[in-house]
């Protein structure tokens, strides 16, 4: 039988599915992943080396400019085939929750409700120094060009500078939502495993953490992520095409 049959057959007896995205779950609505090249001015640098506290201590304004032009990107972004049929899903009578790598809203705008960010979100900036949470309300809704130089603006209690609130390389993950994502991923039937390279830990655990709780999972991906459990599929293509062929076929009772 081929892949995607087995797949849709896994997820129609499922009852909780759990959704592991990246960056490629995105990519087609326009938003680039890692692996694509940046464009304009961002070409100079890699997001490898604008993500981290110690970029942002040496140059707090290309960092916030940089994050205000993701937001605007996100913004501007919608959500794509691949987002609304893992929602859609949920109109099949399945318990469906999303484990995030993205910083994006996409999967909120297509509706889905049960979205834990791994890691961190772009509308939820903290100070740099006491850490507190500021609201977007003290972010100026400034749509910058990219490359553009901007100020951070300042903590309303200890005047730090405000910084996004994402989790950048060499810093712990959100707790709460580590901990919200282990319990999903172990207590649930299938994991799909959409659009990421699996090189980013812990994240990339939580596939095999689904194979060792006894779950199928389901990797889609444009590349081979490369198999080694029997529990595993790997369906190759574009995230936008797949997902929804999934939902066709589990709604159709393959
Ligand atoms: P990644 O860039 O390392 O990998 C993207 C993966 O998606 C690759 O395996 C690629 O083959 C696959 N892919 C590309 N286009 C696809 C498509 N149309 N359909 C299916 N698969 C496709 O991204 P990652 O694994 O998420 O990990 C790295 C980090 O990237 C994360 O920490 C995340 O925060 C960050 N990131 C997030 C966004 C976003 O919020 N949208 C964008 C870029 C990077």
């Amino acid at each position: 039988m081929p892949d995607i049959e087995l797949a849709a057959q896994a997820l129609a007896s499922a009852h909780k599915i759990v959704c592991f995205s990246g960056a490629g779950i995105s990519a087609e609505s326009g938003i680039p992943t890692y692996r694509d090249k940046m464009t304009g001015l961002w070409e100079r640098y890699s997001p490898q080396e604008l993500e981290t506290a110690k970029a942002f201590r040496e140059n707090p304004k290309l960092i916030w400019g940089w994050y205000l032009w993701r937001r605007k990107q996100a913004a501007q972004a919608q959500p794509n085939a691949a987002h609304l049929a893992l929602h859609n899903m949920v109109s099949l009578g399945k318990k469906v929750s999303v484990i995030t790598q993205n910083i994006d809203d996409l999967h909120e705008r297509a509706g889905s409700q049960d979205v834990v960010h791994l890691h961190g979100n772009l509308n939820t900036p903290k100070c740099f120094a006491c850490h507190r949470p500021a609201g977007m309300a003290q972010v100026e809704d400034i749509v910058p060009e990219e490359g553009a130089l901007i100020d951070p603006p300042r903590c309303g209690r200890c005047g730090g500078r405000l910084r996004p609130g994402v989790v950048w390389y060499g810093e712990n993950l959100p707790k709460d939502a580590w901990k919200s994502a282990m319990s999903l991923v172990k207590d649930c039937d299938v994991l799909i495993s959409v659009g990421t390279s699996g090189v980013v830990f812990p994240a990339a655990k939580l596939p095999d953490i689904a194979l060792s709780a006894g779950s199928t999972v389901i990797h889609v991906n444009t590349l081979d992520v490369g198999l080694g459990n029997s529990n595993e599929l790997m369906l190759i293509g574009r995230a936008s095409e797949v997902l929804p062929q999934l939902f066709a076929a589990m709604a159709s009772g393959a």
